[in-house]
């Protein structure tokens, strides 16, 4: 059971829910620049290396709120984040118990500021309107903020964090994002953060698919992929995507640090948002059928290979 610390809480002090690629390294740029976290995650061992470095580990989502009153939440998909909202020990029904008296809910009440949960997760607009329409009834602001760039951005710090929600409350999570990234727009009301990132990664899914036919196309007239890799490098269409991926086709190394389900997934909720252009439909298409295939846990440069012909 955690302690519960008074009266003195602050945006200082935050909870963190989801420990996967992305969330480590976030939450070490917390620690580092001087953030008490505290962290929630499904499979506890992953908080091993963040306890090292001296995070503290909550039993539940819910119980996050006795210690911190701003949350951030970093999970795979929708049905993650539902999940770690609700049930009794989700973070709606400890908002909930807070708001009838206990813990932060008591010094937000005596005056202390809203109690705050920032995803910073890919969702769809929907389930961000949804979860910020249960938290407000419970005194808790939301902010949908997912984020463009993988694993090495988010060691640096230098994401790009894409923010809806009420201004104010984006203001009070400013000097947050200041530590996890390089770049911080607010766009409006709750979802557009969404609408933002399911744009973005649709240019990624683009260049992505872009880079692997280009080589297929160029291998099948005899010019090696290192050759051809060499030549995009050298041109205007290189960019920091093409370049980083680079290394991933000649190594033939799909390790993930964007798992490609993860941009199947964001394919299929921009086509909710009504992305029916040419290039979207057969990009979505082309992602959709590599997951089928068996890609989804390898990166998302494994679009090559699944182009290629080979097994996942
Ligand atoms: P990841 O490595 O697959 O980690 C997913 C996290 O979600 C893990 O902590 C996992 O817990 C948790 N989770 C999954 N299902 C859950 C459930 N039903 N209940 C509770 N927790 C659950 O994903 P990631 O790469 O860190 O990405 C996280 C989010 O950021 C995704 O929405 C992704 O689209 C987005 N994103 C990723 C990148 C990237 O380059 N990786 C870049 C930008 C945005 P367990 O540890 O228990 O499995």
């Amino acid at each position: 059971m955690l302690k519960k610390e008074g009266r003195n809480m602050s945006t200082k002090k935050i909870g963190w829910i989801g420990l996967g690629n992305m969330g480590v390294p976030m939450v070490k740029n917390l620690l580092k620049a001087g953030f008490e976290v505290t962290v929630f995650n499904r499979t506890a061992a992953k908080a091993a290396s963040l306890q090292e470095a001296g995070a503290k580990l909550a039993a539940s989502p819910a119980a996050l709120w006795d210690v911190v009153d701003t949350i951030i939440t970093m999970v795979a998909d929708d049905a993650a984040l539902q999940q770690i909202h609700q049930g009794k020990d989700g973070l709606l029904a400890g908002a909930g118990k807070a708001a009838a008296g206990d813990g932060s809910g008591a010094r937000r009440a005596a005056g202390g500021g809203a109690g705050m949960v920032i995803d910073m997760s890919t969702v769809s607009p929907a389930t961000s309107r949804d979860l910020a329409a249960k938290l407000a009834a419970v005194g808790v602001d939301y902010l949908d903020a997912p984020v463009a760039g993988s694993v090495k951005p988010a060691e640096l710090g230098q994401l790009v964090i894409m923010v809806g929600g009420k201004k104010e409350a984006y203001e009070r999570a400013v000097p947050i994002f200041e530590k996890l990234g390089k770049a911080q727009f607010h766009l409006g009301e709750q979802g557009a953060g969404n609408n933002a990132k399911l744009a973005i990664n649709t240019l990624l899914a683009f260049n992505m698919q872009g880079l692997a036919e280009s080589v297929l196309f160029a291998s099948e007239h005899g010019i090696r992929p290192e050759a051809m890799l060499a030549i995009i490098g050298e041109s205007a269409l290189a960019n920091a995507i093409t370049k980083m991926k680079t290394a991933n086709i000649l190594q033939a190394n799909y390790q993930p640090a964007f798992a490609l389900k993860h941009l199947a997934k964001d394919l299929r909720l921009a086509q909710g948002q009504g992305l029916h252009t040419p290039g979207g439909e057969a990009i979505h298409d082309s992602y959709q059928q590599a997951l089928v295939q068996g890609w989804g846990e390898m990166d998302i440069s494994s679009i090559f290979p699944f182009l290629m012909g080979e097994k996942a």
